[in-house]
């Protein structure tokens, strides 16, 4: 009687089966994840990106001592803006604006939306003074930026870990949104840096 298939022939083609699935697995893995991190509307991270990711963040920046800054930024009167100019204007303007913070960012930075027409930025290894330039200059593009006549400002609120301790990625989180509060406060359309104290 003739074999056609030796043991070690079909152990070879099982074990590139093997691979060529895990490949593929791995590959729809990524696929999926991404897809779960990401905000259908605009195209940058969602609410549970920001999370994570500021965790991952907050952990390396404590073990390395390195700086760590989050801005978040809120458009101003947006509900006007959509009672105006109708819901799709509105949905139009937050992902103009989502595309003018991806493309004003670096490339270890992350954009993120969090909330209806709230944004985060996560900006690893950036102290106070260089994230509050890239700031002032994302607030300036947005203000400045082309939405088909529609004034559009943001508010911003930014904190920095190497300014002052902290102690949880929540209390940092929440550290920023008080700076967009007060930001709100003092007139919209400004960033305001934390302070433990009111400025
Ligand atoms: P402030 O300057 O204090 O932030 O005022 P605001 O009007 O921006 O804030 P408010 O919280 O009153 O309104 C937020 C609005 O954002 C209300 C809601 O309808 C709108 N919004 C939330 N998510 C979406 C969305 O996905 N698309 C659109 N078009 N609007 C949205
Ligand atoms: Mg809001
Ligand atoms: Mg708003």
């Amino acid at each position: 009687m003739h074999c056609t298939s030796r043991p070690i022939d079909l152990i070879r083609s099982l074990l590139i089966e093997m691979t060529l699935l895990s490949v593929a697995l791995s590959s729809k893995v990524s696929d999926i994840r991404k897809a779960i991190l990401l905000d259908p509307l605009t195209g940058v991270g969602n609410r549970r990106q920001m999370d994570e990711l500021l965790q991952h963040e907050f952990d390396r920046a404590t073990r390395y001592n390195s700086p760590l800054a989050l801005l978040i930024a809120d458009i101003d009167n947006f509900k006007a803006i959509n009672d105006t100019h109708g819901q799709s204007k509105g949905d139009e303007i937050l992902r103009k604006v989502a595309k003018q913070m991806y493309d004003s960012v670096r490339k270890l930075d992350t954009v993120c939306r969090y909330g209806g027409e709230e944004f985060a930025v996560i900006m690893p290894n950036t102290d106070t003074d260089a994230a509050e330039t890239f700031s002032q200059r994302l607030l300036k593009e947005i203000e400045e930026g082309d939405f088909d006549g529609i004034n559009v400002t943001v508010s911003a609120g930014l904190r920095s870990v190497a300014q002052y301790d902290f102690v949880t990625p929540n209390e940092f989180f929440d550290a920023a949104d008080l700076a967009l509060y007060r930001a709100k406060q003092n007139g919209r359309n400004q960033v305001v840096i934390y302070s433990p104290r009111k400025r």
